[in-house]
């Protein structure tokens, strides 16, 4: 312990305290113990400086860094190091006034989450997750195949444990710019962004690798569209669990009793209206904001 910043273990209480107050006040799991070489990281604060090419940070010194610098503003509060297969990051958590945001102009837009598509507007727009993407969706899986393959112990599974955890970071940051920007284009376009109300955590439990990636990456542009809404002066509106976005017909508002997922297209029995379910469930969360 000695060894490092006394910040280290300091802020590692914090970070406990913090998931207990979680899990007591019944907004969290019961905390789990962090393994070793997952999710690396450490808090620290103190003396922290930026430079154009350095940070300087208590205890470490000046470092070099890979960014510029020269776009950072406000007041810094600490500094967070995290691991990512070879490489190390440091992001900054600084305090910041930012200007209450003009009201953002035009019509409120509802957002349901494909099945096909990462997205589906109420205009009809269906946005797909980049190619690049899907690509390196399917060469993960044969790499975690190949993996699992490696002697334990053995030098080829560290080597292949590298080149895994590469390729995680490569898919994680191709997806993190393609959410970055569908967020910013609807924060900064859209006065009202209606969603759905679902439970990510239940969902990141249901089995397949790639379904897990997308709810996943469903979380985080929630996450997103929450902070960015606030920046931009728009606003994230959540229809409630129970309200029946896909089985409702837009049209007339009838309810089927059940769709089953594999059901892409449906015609209204009541009314004869013929729906692409993600557009019709769109329509239906957009409905729901304009009537509530
Ligand atoms: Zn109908």
């Amino acid at each position: 312990m000695y060894e490092v910043s006394k910040c280290a273990p300091q802020e590692a209480l914090r970070d406990l305290d913090r998931a207990f107050k979680n899990f007591f006040e019944g907004r969290a799991a019961f905390p789990k113990f962090k393994k070793k070489g997952v999710h690396d990281s450490f808090r620290l604060t103190g003396t922290i400086k930026v430079f154009p090419k350095h940070v300087q940070l208590p205890r470490l010194g000046k470092v070099r860094v890979k960014e510029e610098t020269t776009k950072f503003r406000g007041r810094i509060l600490s500094a967070t190091l995290s691991r990512e297969a070879d490489r190390w990051h440091v992001s900054l958590q600084v305090e910041l006034e930012i200007p209450d945001p003009a009201p953002v102009e035009g019509d409120p837009i509802g957002v349901d989450v494909g099945l096909d598509h990462f997205a589906v507007l109420s205009t009809g727009e269906k946005i797909e997750a980049p190619r690049s993407l899907e690509r390196n969706l399917k060469r993960l899986k044969k790499l975690s195949r190949q993996h699992s393959r490696k002697q334990k112990g053995s030098s080829n599974r560290k080597k292949s444990a590298l080149r895994l955890a590469r390729l995680h970071r490569r898919i994680k940051n191709q997806r993190r710019d393609f959410l970055h920007k569908l967020s910013t284009r609807l924060a900064k376009t859209k006065p009202v962004i209606v969603v759905e109300d679902l439970a990510v955590e239940n969902m990141v439990k249901n089995g397949r690798l790639s379904r897990a990636i997308a709810d996943a990456a469903w979380g985080e542009f929630r996450r997103m569209l929450e902070y960015k809404t606030r920046w931009y002066g728009s606003r994230l509106a959540v229809a409630p669990r129970f309200f029946p976005s896909s089985r409702r017909c837009s049209a007339c508002g009838h309810v089927l009793s059940e769709l089953r997922l594999s059901i892409r297209h449906w015609t209204c029995p009541e009314c004869g209206a013929c729906h692409d379910r993600d557009v019709n469930a769109a329509v239906n969360l957009l409905q729901w904001f304009n009537s509530a």
